[in-house]
């Protein structure tokens, strides 16, 4: 297995010969968080060891196709995109997704990470955007959230709740308050889970409280009904 690259090292690892198992690469808008609405590259990584109620990329699960990670930079860079997203299934439960992400950002791209919180993120190159989730109880996988991810996001980072009804909100509105989130990321994001809340109520509930949080609706599922590849 090629080692992993730190971020700062003097001497790039080799990654000649490193794969990944893709299920896809795809352009689309980006729909949601911070850069919503953009133009992004989506590189679809196989594999998640969760099994969110709401999970909505069920065909990530397996499958897929290994890709030379040569081959992956070279598909994404025929896009000539200034946006890309890693993403999955968790893209971390494969170790080749650390030199990606750094490859990625060294090609010059605008670079983020969909996270499922599960697994650390302690490898992840800096430049990185990390968007990570942090599972509420109606996923049926908040016992899988390690906290210690916490402490390594910064202020370019965004936190998302998928929020599926009042018990996942009041949980959201304490975990935002223990640990100081919307002081500590750029966004705090809290989404609807579709076809589970409505989106008004989402609304009225955070302004109700008048929560620091960014509320999102996920465009590609009104553009393009969730089909895969957008
Ligand atoms: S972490 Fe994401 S991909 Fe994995 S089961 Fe949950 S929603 Fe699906």
């Amino acid at each position: 297995m090629n080692k992993p690259l730190q971020h700062g090292e003097d001497t790039a690892p080799d990654t000649t010969g490193a794969a990944l198992r893709i299920t896809e690469i795809f352009y689309s808008l980006q729909g949601e968080a911070r850069t919503v609405g953009l133009p992004t590259v989506f590189v679809r990584l196989t594999g998640c060891p969760l099994r969110c109620e709401y999970c909505d990329t069920a065909y990530a699960f397996s499958g897929g196709e290994m890709m030379a990670l040569e081959r992956i930079l070279e598909r994404v860079a025929a896009y000539r995109p200034r946006y890309v997203t890693v993403t999955g299934g968790e893209p971390l439960a494969q170790p080749n997704c650390l030199p990606l992400l750094s490859h990625l950002c060294d090609a010059g791209y605008e670079v983020s990470l969909e996270t499922s919180g599960a697994m650390t993120v302690a490898g992840v190159d800096p430049r990185v955007v990390k968007v990570l989730d942090l599972k509420t109880p109606a996923s049926a996988e908040m016992h899988r959230n390690d906290y210690g991810n916490i402490p390594l996001l910064t202020p370019r980072d965004q936190v998302k709740f998928v929020i599926c009804d009042r018990a996942d909100f009041e949980w959201a509105r304490f975990k935002l308050d223990e640990y100081t989130l919307a002081g500590r990321v750029s966004d705090v994001l809290f989404s609807p889970s579709h076809g589970a809340l409505p989106g008004r109520q989402l609304a009225e509930w955070i302004l109700e409280d008048n929560l620091p949080v960014r509320m999102q609706l996920q465009l590609h599922k009104y553009l393009w009904d969730d089909a895969p590849g957008h």
